[in-house]
């Protein structure tokens, strides 16, 4: 990082994932180390699962003054790999820049899916969180794979900010960051880059929204996913099966999923729509007759 450079950061998340609070965490390391560093949400009304984004800008000699959303981001950390596939995560990303993925697959693999002239990290952020945090928000495990990337802060920085955030669960965040760190690939300058239009056009057939005209006054949407064009339970790390030999057709699960995605078929059983379940759980343990097993998502 040049003294007179200000480095823009995009992250590219989904609401509950934690994208806002990285940026907080990577601002105020960066400020602990003695530079300038701001910190912005970038989100509107969608619920939890919806993409969402933040951004930061870092520097070491330069106030920095803009308070606009970054457009063209040197780096780009994408936390789902769901978003590749329903977004262009590469957007303005400059030719030098740094593309950071949460992802399952090789960073070879990847590579194969994007055409450009990128630096690219690869980590598998969602096993290391559920191993170390027991759930799959990776936020501060991809702050590892970011500073392994780009060396912009220290890890050694973060610990104080992240000891502050979670308290007595700041010890397994560190614990996810650092193995983050130790475990991102980080790939040559070479073939990888923008996503190739095609493909990202074919991806992104939204489904029509409901025109606000046809809603009649006063109602709430009862529809699973307001905003329907995302399917917000891309992310869900399990989801629910049914068992029918157990069920009684209570409608018990249904009444305290949160996402209002569990309906009733026509034989009268219980079963989630996938597009927006997230994968919580409460239907299984709001289960009397113990008729729903929550599975790994593969
Ligand atoms: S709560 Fe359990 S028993 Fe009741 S409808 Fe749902 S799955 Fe069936
Ligand atoms: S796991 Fe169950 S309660 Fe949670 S969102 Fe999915 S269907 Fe609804």
């Amino acid at each position: 990082m040049r003294k007179d450079e200000t480095i823009e950061i995009r992250w590219h998340g989904r609401g509950g994932q934690g994208a806002v609070t990285s940026a907080e965490l990577l601002a105020l390391a960066a400020i602990a180390e003695g530079k300038f560093a701001q910190a912005l949400p970038s989100f509107g009304p969608e619920r939890r699962g919806a993409p969402v984004l933040a951004f930061n800008r870092i520097s070491i000699d330069n106030p920095i003054r803009i308070r606009a959303a970054v457009t063209a981001p040197d780096i780009v950390v994408v936390l789902d790999p769901g978003l590749l596939s329903i977004t262009d995560v590469t957007s303005g990303l400059k030719p030098d820049g740094t593309l950071v993925i949460n992802s399952s697959k090789s960073a070879d693999n990847i590579k194969s899916e994007l055409v450009g002239s990128w630096k690219l990290a690869v980590v598998n952020a969602t096993a290391i969180a559920r191993e170390i945090l027991g759930v799959s928000i990776v936020n501060t495990t991809m702050l590892g794979a970011l500073i392994k990337a780009t060396s912009i802060v220290s890890l050694e920085s973060l610990h104080e900010p992240i000891q502050e955030r979670f308290g007595a669960r700041a010890k397994n965040n560190i614990d996810s960051c650092t193995r983050a760190y130790n475990a991102t690939v980080v790939a040559e300058l070479g073939a990888i880059g923008q996503r190739k239009q095609k493909a990202f056009e074919a991806a992104f057939q939204a489904e029509p929204l409901l025109k606000w005209r046809e809603l009649p006054i006063g109602c709430v949407v009862a529809e699973a996913g307001n905003a329907k064009q995302y399917r917000t339970g891309d992310w869900k790390s399990q989801h629910p099966a049914w068992n029918h030999q157990k069920c009684i057709k209570c409608g018990i699960c249904s009444l305290f999923c949160p996402e209002g995605c569990v309906k009733q078929n026509e034989e009268g059983y219980f079963e989630a729509n996938l597009y927006y379940c997230k994968g919580c759980g409460i239907c299984a343990r709001e289960c009397w007759t113990e008729a729903i097993t929550m599975i790994e998502e593969e």
